[in-house]
């Protein structure tokens, strides 16, 4: 049969967060029709913002998604100081063909969302899924709905469900043993601060503070520069030291005491309510897929948040999975497919995964001298790679 009377894949993804949007858009784009189900109604989206590299503003470019219409900021450069305020180095996250960009969690999931909805995908919310079979390729819903598909893909995030259906050694994410702090505080409140207000720069800039007891603190601005967003990482351990009854923001300035008094008193700037987020990890997965199920993103391979690539990682296998199932591919050459998608990206998915373990690895106690040969290493490796171009490669030199 000729690619052209081949009729298209009938797709089903398993959440809607960035890398299941990403992929139904990407996957639309080869004529596929796409389902995707979400078990959040989108009412409460939360969450700070990201960072997103060079490695996929290219590919959201690709995708139709223009980051910048959607208040996205091009980073200046990234700073990385001692937690008493000493410089330590001085890195500029672009490639030339583009620069790193900050943009808000909310903004970057609804920009995905239009181009979703722009390509016609259809987007269940409240659509929690219950059960799955990966041998009929069906999936039921808490409404007991049975619906099939000639692909599942699993785009459920951390916890997901559908792991398990690939791999049940490690199908749950453990907590990594530490949390992080994060919140947002308007630029304007950041500038009107005299201590603080050193931070509140013309420039878009990330700055970094480690230290020897494994607390980091991160920042960069967001929404045109109006917001800085702030992270502040630590091990859980260290909590022991502060009384449980004081709320999470007087427990996070305790936590930190000791860093720098401009840093101290931007973090004095926070609401009462900073929200708190454990960290999770699992060890590589021996496989992302089985028959025609597959798994991208966290589902696949949950990443903590040290290397900043979380959601870049997860918009490259979307991307790959859409050149490996491109238009005109056989319901029968799936299995195969997903093979190659698995053989295509887990390296790279886990290469990123270790660094971002080793950087997020410094327990209290331990010396942890911060690396920029490291750090540059890393940003050379994963800067520059074209992950559409290499799926492209990977499908040439394949026998399927
Ligand atoms: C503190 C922190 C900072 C981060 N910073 C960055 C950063 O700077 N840059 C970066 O690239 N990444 C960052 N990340 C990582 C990034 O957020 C994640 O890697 C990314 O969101 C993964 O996308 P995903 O689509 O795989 O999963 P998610 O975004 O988690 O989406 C999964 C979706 O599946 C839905 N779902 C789950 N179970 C079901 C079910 N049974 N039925 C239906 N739907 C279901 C969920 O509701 C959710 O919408 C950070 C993460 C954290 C925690």
């Amino acid at each position: 049969m000729a690619s052209k009377d081949v009729p298209p894949l009938n797709v089903i993804i398993v959440g809607a967060g960035i890398g299941g949007l990403a992929a139904a858009v990407a996957l639309r784009q080869q004529g596929h029709q796409v389902r995707l189900y979400e078990k959040s109604g989108f009412s409460h989206e939360v969450g700070a913002a990201i960072t997103l590299n060079p490695n996929v503003v290219g590919l959201l470019e690709r995708l139709g998604v223009d980051v910048d219409q959607h208040g996205a900021d091009k980073e200046g450069g990234l700073r990385y100081y001692s937690h008493k305020g000493d410089l330590v180095f001085k890195a500029n996250r672009q490639t030339e063909s583009a620069a790193t960009r900050y943009i808000h969690r909310v903004d970057l999931h609804s920009a995905l969302r239009v181009a979703a909805i722009n390509q016609e995908a259809e987007i269940n919310l409240k659509s929690h899924i219950e059960t799955l079979d990966p041998k009929t390729r069906s999936i039921t819903l808490a409404s007991g709905d049975v619906l099939e598909a000639d692909v599942l893909i699993g785009a459920d995030g951390m916890h997901s469900f559908t792991r398990q259906f690939i791999s049940q050694e490690h199908s749950k994410a453990m907590p990594f043993g530490k949390s992080t702090f994060r919140f947002l505080v308007p630029m304007d409140r950041v500038a009107a601060d005299p201590r603080a207000k050193c931070f509140a720069v013309k420039d878009p800039i990330s700055r970094i503070w480690d230290d020897k007891e494994g607390r980091r603190i991160v920042t960069y601005p967001c929404r045109s520069n109006s917001e800085l967003n702030i992270l502040v990482l630590h091990p859980e351990e260290l909590r022991e030291r502060i009384s449980s009854d004081k709320t999470p923001k007087q427990q996070m300035l305790e936590l930190c005491s000791d860093f720098n008094n401009d840093v101290l008193a931007l973090l004095a700037l926070a609401d009462d309510e900073v929200l708190e987020w454990r960290l999770f990890d699992l060890p590589a997965l021996p496989t992302w897929c089985s028959g025609r199920l597959a798994l991208l993103g966290d589902a696949a391979h949950p990443l903590l948040p040290y290397a900043a690539q979380g959601g870049a990682q997860a918009i490259e296998d979307a991307v790959t999975l859409s050149v490996l199932l491109h238009k005109g591919t056989l319901p029968g050459d799936v299995p195969e497919r997903l093979k190659l998608y698995f053989d295509a990206r887990h390296q790279r998915a886990e290469y990123v995964q270790q660094f971002a373990r080793t950087q997020g690895a410094a327990r209290p106690g331990q010396k942890e001298v911060p690396d920029d040969g490291a750090w540059h290493e890393f940003f050379k490796k994963i800067f520059s790679h074209d992950a559409w171009g290499h799926a492209e490669e990977v499908l040439k030199h394949s026998k399927s």
